[in-house]
């Protein structure tokens, strides 16, 4: 899974910077037939890596984007198509941000104070390719969270989808994501299943994450990746691609973190 970070520091949400403690994720789907991450993900004048953005995603020419103020939803993340037309995820809250995702249930409580949550860009709903790409990347972003957070995927209520959150209480009546999960013989107790795969063959294998380039690598691991880089000491295959576990960017931070980088 490509992972970017665009932090939507313009959407009041952001503003409010209130936090919570993850216990769960919440899968939402956008509910429009538009499946460019361009449409919600923009990077504002302060952005860090704003060109990089910008070339990735694309440029939204309408402006309803979600990094501005007056809306009142927020994400911590999207699914969708980048301006190359491959599907990644892009970061926009911090992960223990409170969001804006899913108003309150009946039970008057709501997964905005448990959930980290992300949308999945819809399109018409009838396409196996590109529900299969970003069904993948649903379940691989939320097993990594899952593993960041020490949460269980299976343990009741904690991986559900904004209607699982309505019928529980804590969401209001959504009905995403089974309007279109079904449609290629899937719902959220596969989802659940994938994610539980994805986190064993982790283990099994040596971690799923790889960063093709330095600009795929997370902002918080690139500094000690790139002096890793500058030394000459990370090559990668030639051809300016790295191929770098995120194992092995953790142990260059922690190292960094030592100062061995520096020397
Ligand atoms: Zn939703």
């Amino acid at each position: 899974m490509k992972l970017l970070k665009c932090i939507l520091t313009e959407n009041d949400c952001y503003r409010a910077k209130r936090t919570i403690r993850p216990k769960g994720v919440m899968v939402h789907s956008t509910g429009a037939n538009n499946p460019t991450l361009r449409r919600y993900v923009q990077p504002v004048a302060s952005t860090p890596g704003r060109e990089e953005l910008l070339t990735a995603l694309g440029a939204n020419p309408n402006g309803n984007h979600w990094n501005r103020p007056g809306l009142d939803v927020c994400v911590h993340g999207f699914i969708g198509r980048l301006a190359d037309g491959s599907v990644a995820a892009v970061q926009t809250l911090p992960w223990d941000h409170r969001g804006w995702h899913s108003g309150t249930g009946t039970s008057g409580n709501s997964a905005n104070n448990t959930h980290i949550s992300f949308e999945m860009c819809e399109d018409d709903l009838t396409d196996p390719a590109y529900f299969r790409q970003a069904y993948r990347a649903a379940v691989e972003l939320t097993a990594m969270l899952c593993s960041q957070y020490g949460l269980s995927p299976l343990e009741d209520g904690v991986v559900i989808c904004h209607q699982d959150g309505y019928r529980r209480g804590v969401a209001s009546n959504h009905g995403d994501i089974y309007n279109w999960f079904p449609r290629f013989g899937m719902d959220m107790n596969d989802f659940r299943a994938d994610v539980v795969r994805t986190l064993e063959g982790d283990k099994e294998e040596d971690g799923m994450v790889y960063f093709k380039t330095l600009a795929d690598v997370p902002e918080y691991y690139r500094g000690a990746v790139q002096k890793a880089v500058d030394k000459d000491a990370l090559k990668g295959g030639g051809n300016g691609e790295l191929n770098v576990s995120e194992d092995l960017c953790r142990t260059l931070t922690v190292l960094d973190r030592m100062g061995k980088l520096d020397e």
